[in-house]
């Protein structure tokens, strides 16, 4: 279990701008936002990363937030988007309590911007990391 800021907002205990709740989940506005209507979707269940998050609070987010991105979409008005979530302070999360950003993408200079460093997979690279995962998703 991790107590965060986020366990404060999901109790009520600091205000945000809720969109939406239900027993598994909940969704509010970002309040430092990239773009006007990025979003945070965060489980009730208080784990720091995405990999520690239990089949029923995953599930109930899977279920949500295709819903959430046609809301802030239509809201918006903007129809490009990235749905980000950050696991590890090297990966760039600052709040660890399991979060998704919905952050639409209004232009090129506005909303998230990426680095992709990206290199060509060689075929025996490929082959011996594709059998670890496999190996360990056994
Ligand atoms: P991370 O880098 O961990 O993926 O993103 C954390 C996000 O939480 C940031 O975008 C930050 O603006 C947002 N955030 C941090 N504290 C608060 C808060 O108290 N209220 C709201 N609404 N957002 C927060």
């Amino acid at each position: 279990m991790s107590e965060t800021i986020f366990s404060r907002i999901i109790r009520g205990e600091l205000p945000c701008h809720r969109l939406y709740e239900d027993e598994h989940v909940l969704a509010f506005l970002d309040i430092f936002p990239l773009s006007p209507g990025h979003t945070l979707v965060i489980p009730k269940q208080a784990v720091a990363t995405l990999d520690q998050l239990s089949d029923d609070a995953s599930a109930a987010i899977g279920r949500v937030l295709p819903r959430l991105c046609r809301a802030v979409m239509a809201a918006t008005g903007v129809s490009d988007y990235n749905i980000l979530q950050n696991n590890g302070a090297a990966a760039h999360q600052a709040v660890f309590h399991v979060h998704f950003h919905i952050i639409p993408k209004p232009s090129a200079e506005a909303g998230l911007g990426i680095g992709w460093p990206a290199q060509k997979l060689g075929d025996s690279d490929g082959q011996d990391m594709a059998e670890k995962i496999r190996g360990q998703l056994k």
